[in-house]
């Protein structure tokens, strides 16, 4: 089935009761039972609920996947599979990847006795060569937010299987409309639905889709231990919003490419960071394993003076200043303040995110609106 139709048709089905075309939003927190234990498959809602079970099946559907589990939130998501480790295990992560990320390993598991190793991802030698006994997980970004570099997923899942790693890539930044990490070879597929995949700024949400049993158990274990389980409204509305994703992603992918060459051209603007540039060092890369580029990008103004960047970020008005991405609306962002700050500076600056970074989420808007945005914005 080509991804249009799936996109619609994934995890719907005409509500038993009814006939109801859209899963109806299941607003109980419990199921009455004839006698104990002879239940419909639901007891209890932080086990099951037929309005999330809807998602999760669209969850694996769009990525290819068995298995789809949906989460409170996209850290919610990533906090469960960390929660596979036991203190003593070793992570490696890349450098350059979300800060939410980056401050649920470095503040909150580093103190449960886990190790994290950041590497440069570009180059996979760089994982291989920090690979010990005690190594469980290798969690990956592609693209990174908000550097948009590149990591060859086909390659560090070859490592991460010849060693006994679990790979887990987060998809956000793709969604599966570009990307399918399971397709090539990673093991959990990890998204913020925030994102694209719910895409009209109005739920936060997280997803984990894979294929092995065994896994699947373990991380649905934990999410119904653990309780970061999403409400059926915000479940409704990622699944309406799966509906659109594919006509969602093309115009993003238009949009992205008019505005990166736009800002490329741009006198004032020094580096634009997107991996459709031919001269992106992960652009063979990305033309191999992505379907198009997105609409994620970020630059740099020639002017370092702070003031001028500061000037761009509060004078744009189709593009809003805020956290976030991935939703129809454009956002402008200043990741070194704003979604990057739990980042130490040195630390940052170490790995290419410069203070005068400024991040784009390219929405659906017309094309000649934005860049006459953007052109009033940075002069
Ligand atoms: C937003 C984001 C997350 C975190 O997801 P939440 O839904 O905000 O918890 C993780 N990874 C990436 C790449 C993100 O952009």
């Amino acid at each position: 089935m080509k991804i249009a139709t799936k996109f619609i048709h994934a995890g719907s089905e005409p509500d038993p009761s009814t006939g109801a075309i859209m899963t109806p939003i299941y607003q109980t927190s419990t199921y009455v039972q004839a006698s104990p234990g002879n239940h419909k498959g639901y007891e209890y809602a932080r086990s099951q609920n037929p309005t999330r079970k809807a998602l999760e099946d669209a969850y694996a559907i769009i990525e290819n996947a068995k298995h789809g589990l949906a989460f409170s939130s996209g850290v919610a998501a990533t906090d469960t599979v960390l929660k596979l480790l036991q203190p003593g295990d070793e992570v490696i992560a890349a450098s350059d990847m979300y800060g939410g990320t980056y401050r649920l390993f470095s503040k909150v598991y580093e103190k449960f006795g886990i190790k994290f190793i950041y590497v440069d991802m570009n180059n996979v030698d760089n994982i291989k060569a920090v690979i010990t006994t005690n190594t469980k997980l290798i969690w990956a970004e592609t693209p990174t937010n908000p550097l948009m570099n590149i990591v060859d997923v086909k390659a560090v899942s070859e490592i991460a299987k010849a060693h006994k790693i679990i790979l887990c890539v987060d998809n956000t930044f793709a969604s599966p409309y570009l990307q399918n990490p399971l397709d090539l070879g990673a093991d959990i597929v990890m998204h913020s639905a925030t994102k694209y995949l719910g895409g009209h700024s109005d739920v936060v949400q997280g997803a984990l889709m894979m294929n092995d049993d065994k896994l699947r158990e373990q991380l649905y274990f934990i999410q119904k231990s653990c309780g970061a389980v999403p409400g059926p409204q915000d479940c409704f509305l990622v699944l309406r919003g799966i509906k659109t994703l594919h006509v969602r992603m093309q115009r993003h992918c238009e949009n992205g490419i008019k505005i990166a060459h736009y800002l490329r051209n741009h006198l004032k603007v020094d580096k634009v960071f997107w991996c459709g540039f031919e001269d992106h060092p992960g652009y063979a890369v990305a033309s191999k394993q992505m379907r198009g580029f997105g609409g994620m990008m970020s630059f740099e103004l020639k002017d370092k003076n702070m003031e001028a960047t500061m000037k761009v970020l509060s004078s744009t008005h189709l593009f809003s200043l805020a956290e976030s991405l991935g939703g129809v609306e454009s956002l402008i962002n200043h990741p070194a303040s704003m979604t990057h700050a739990s980042i130490p500076r040195e630390e940052r600056i170490k790995n290419g995110l410069n203070d005068g970074l400024i991040r784009l989420s390219v929405g659906i808007e017309d094309a000649d609106d934005l860049i006459e945005d953007l052109k009033n914005a940075i002069g």
